[in-house]
């Protein structure tokens, strides 16, 4: 009897073939970028405490109250997938005492929220977080701008994104500023959407990024963040401003950005986009000075942010980014005794021509079956040791596009391949 078949759990996707080439291609280029920069990579436990987020995200943020995946481990202990990866950075860096010296850091991998899958948005979705600590010049926010700035000016998508910054000053100037807020929105509740009326009493701030038109008019004439700044808070944000002007980067200041976690304190920013629907933001972040001493740790300045790749390898996709694959060559033999030599041969053309993939066919058949075989794979080249070859310590290469074939020693291979490809 035929069995049931078990799919996949809503919101997480299996990804290959081709795309999954092309994940990697981006992530190669990220890594590259970041070690350039001196970021080198940590690596996190996917599972964390609960209790650290609840306090490093805050019990308030949708992240927290509702997109969650937590559970009870056997111990009977309350944990969770992480969401973000910038609470873990920091509890490791605490727990083993390394905050003496600065670090610049990144950490990749799946991330896991439980919200409306579509395109873009996913359930377990993927992430690059970059975390610099010891540092509070408005120069390190520039530095992390510019890294997103350079990554999309290689991928060509520069032009179909917009970087939004804004500051949120400090936690005090904030919180003026949300009494004040609070104040003006109470006295016209009605004309709120539901949503935005429900955060009057949880989470406030993320009102001002509501989509909802009748909210952002009524913010038109609301109390502003920025008129509620002290001095430190805008000297920094203008210095950040003018580092990027010299650096030649765009942006735009929208007064209404704020960021949907707690720990972020003067600068924030997103780089967004039209080209995706709903799903704009590609890449966010910004300074959490107090996040360390939050989380029990020394206070240490920091900045930081993440790429979200599964949205930047759409955009990347979009403008036709992704180079054709390295091209193929398949190698067969007329017997299973061969095999060895075939594999040493592979081996040979793998160290001289690192621009070939080189695939070994393993499952001996009839010569004309394999080269169908081949054929089907999409190779260029098939290669192929039959007895002629075998005894004359030759070997033949055929052209699967043109036909043509011809029988070369080892070393003649090598050359041929390096003019031909
Ligand atoms: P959004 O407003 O789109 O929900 P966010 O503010 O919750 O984003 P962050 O926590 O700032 O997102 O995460 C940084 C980046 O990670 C986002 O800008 C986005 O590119 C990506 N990201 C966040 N959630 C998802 C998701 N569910 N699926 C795919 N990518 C995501
Ligand atoms: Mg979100």
């Amino acid at each position: 009897m035929a069995r049931e078949i078990i799919a996949s759990v809503r919101g997480m996707r299996t990804i290959w073939g081709e795309e999954a080439q092309r994940l990697e291609t981006l992530l190669g280029l990220i890594r590259q970028l970041l070690q350039q920069s001196a970021y080198g990579p940590i690596s996190l436990p996917l599972l964390e405490k609960t209790s650290l987020f609840q306090r490093a995200v805050g019990e308030e943020t949708d992240v927290v109250s509702k997109e969650m995946y937590t559970f009870l481990d056997r111990n009977e202990e309350s944990v969770t997938l992480r969401p973000e990866a910038t609470a873990g950075v920091v509890r490791a860096l605490i727990e083993n005492g390394l905050l003496q010296q600065p670090h610049r850091l990144y950490s990749e991998g799946p991330m896991f929220r439980y919200e409306k899958p579509q395109k873009g948005r996913y359930r377990q979705f993927y992430q690059v977080s970059v975390e610099a600590f010891g540092s509070a010049a408005p120069a390190l926010d520039a530095e992390l701008i510019q890294l997103g700035h350079r990554l999309f000016q290689k991928l060509g998508v520069l032009d179909l994104l917009t970087l939004e910054i804004n500051s949120i000053g400090l936690a005090e100037e904030r919180q003026r500023f949300q009494a004040a807020l609070v104040d003006y929105l109470r006295r016209q509740a009605d004309a709120l959407d539901p949503d935005s009326r429900r955060r009057l009493d949880s989470n406030p701030l993320r009102i001002l990024d509501s989509k909802e038109a009748t909210t952002q008019a009524l913010l038109d004439d609301a109390p502003v963040l920025d008129d509620y700044l002290g001095v430190a808070s805008r000297t920094h944000f203008q210095r950040l401003c003018q580092t990027l002007d010299e650096l030649g980067i765009s942006y735009r200041r929208n007064p209404r950005l704020v960021r949907g976690l707690d720990y972020y304190n003067h600068t924030v920013f997103e780089w967004t986009t039209q080209a995706l629907g709903a799903q704009g933001t590609v890449c966010a972040g910004g300074r959490y000075d107090g996040l360390v001493e939050q989380l029990g740790g020394p206070a240490t300045p920091a900045s930081g942010f993440a790429f979200g790749v599964d949205r930047i390898y759409l955009l990347a996709e979009q403008v036709g980014f992704f180079p054709a694959p390295a091209p193929l060559l398949y190698a067969l033999a007329s017997r299973e005794d061969y095999l060895p030599r075939l594999l040493a041969t592979a081996a040979r053309l793998r160290e001289a021509l690192p621009a070939l993939r080189v695939q070994v066919q393993t499952e001996v058949q009839a010569l004309k079956k394999q080269l169908q075989k081949a054929d089907k794979s999409g190779a260029r080249y098939a290669l192929i040791l039959g007895d002629d070859e075998f005894q004359s310590e030759h070997i033949s290469i055929k052209n699967l596009q043109t036909g043509q074939q011809q029988t070369l020693t080892p070393e003649g291979l090598v050359s041929f391949l390096q003019e031909d490809l």
